[in-house]
């Protein structure tokens, strides 16, 4: 038996959790069966964690959709028991049982080893969030971004992309500049390396005009929405935007003109069906490139009993940096 977080659904279509304990012979087919450590909260959690948003088919459900742990037994030959392991995305805890537990199953094809210099809880503080920051800057990167392009934007640079994405900028040489509706977070951000705070007010307007003064030499965005569009107008000529998150909203009221007159690119990340070699070099990266000192100043623990009420947070747009849930805790 172990522990698990387990989201209920009435006959009325309401959902409830609970923590409960569980037999392994319920966990999910799979390859490998990893003694959970740590898990995180994500903004897809805070859906599953409530009314399941369309992610979740089947209840009873555990979500959770990144954890890192440790195998404890695998039918595959890529890990042996005591391999240090993490998994993010692959829809694990939406459509199928995922980290908010003390064990899950999964397909081995889907872990990752961590990097000796990354230990199962900073990977957690990294979560599907930095690793996906470090998506971004790698395909950032790819398109040509280099520190004396000029300043890079990080929209929703409170949260747990915007947090991540602004420390690693900042220590690869970034001038980073933060847009944020929190204007509390200002010396949180700072300590991350923002040196320009830019209020969410000025910048979450509709386009007024398609093209703004060239401003920034790149944007890593989590907002979406009307910001998006902002942004765009404002890159300098040939810069690119990592599209990472929706906070703000699914709709893109854009002009394309920023595309046809500034060659401006504008670069879809998915983190979640990523391949693998894509996810190794991620990890390898967040080992060299983010700082663990500034990792450490986002963490906010927390145990599985704290979790139905950071879902709800983290759906108001309300939790600051890295939630780190020890799942024994
Ligand atoms: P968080 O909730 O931690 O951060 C989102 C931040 O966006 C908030 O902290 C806030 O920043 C800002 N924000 C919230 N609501 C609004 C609003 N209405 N208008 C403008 N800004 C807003 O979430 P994460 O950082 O974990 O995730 C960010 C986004 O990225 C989510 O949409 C998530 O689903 C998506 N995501 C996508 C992935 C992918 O594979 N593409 C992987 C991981 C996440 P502030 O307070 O500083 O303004």
């Amino acid at each position: 038996m172990f522990k698990a977080l387990v989201v209920q659904k009435n006959e009325a279509g309401e959902t409830s959790a609970a923590i409960e304990d569980v037999s392994v012979d319920r966990l999910p087919e799979g390859d490998v069966i990893v003694a959970v450590e740590y898990s995180t909260v994500n903004y897809k959690d805070g859906l599953c964690l409530g009314s399941g948003g369309g992610l979740v088919r089947t209840y009873p459900h555990v979500p959770g959709v990144d954890f890192a742990g440790v195998v404890e037994s695998s039918d595959d030959p890529r890990f042996t028991p005591g391999d240090r392991v993490v998994l993010n995305g692959w829809r694990v805890g939406e459509n199928r049982w995922g980290g908010y537990a003390e064990k899950a199953r999964v397909k081995a094809d889907w872990l990752v080893k961590l990097p000796e210099a990354i230990t199962t809880r900073q990977a957690m503080a990294v979560g599907t969030a930095g690793y996906t920051s470090m998506l971004s800057v790698i395909a950032l990167e790819n398109h040509g971004l280099t520190p004396d392009k000029g300043p890079v934007l990080v929209t929703g640079a409170a949260g747990g992309v915007g947090s991540v994405a602004t420390a690693i900028l900042a220590n690869l040489g970034y001038e980073v500049a933060g847009v944020t509706g929190r204007p509390e977070t200002a010396d949180y951000l700072k300590s991350l390396g923002v040196s320009q705070i830019v209020p969410r007010d000025e910048i979450n307007e509709t386009v007024k005009r398609p093209l703004e003064t060239e401003t920034w030499a790149g944007c890593i965005d989590a907002v979406g929405g009307p910001m998006l569009a902002r942004v765009l107008g404002q890159i300098k000529y040939g810069g690119s935007v990592a599209a990472v998150g929706l906070a703000g909203g699914a709709n893109l009221p854009a002009s394309v003109v920023p595309f046809l007159l500034r060659g401006v690119n504008l670069l879809g990340i998915d983190s979640v069906m990523r391949p693998i070699e894509d996810r190794v070099e991620a990890w390898n990266r967040l080992a060299t490139d983010l700082p663990m000192d500034k990792l450490e100043a986002m963490i906010q623990p927390a145990t599985l009993a704290d979790l139905p009420r950071l879902g709800a947070d983290i759906l108001k747009g309300q939790v600051q940096g890295r939630v780190v849930v020890d799942v024994h805790a």
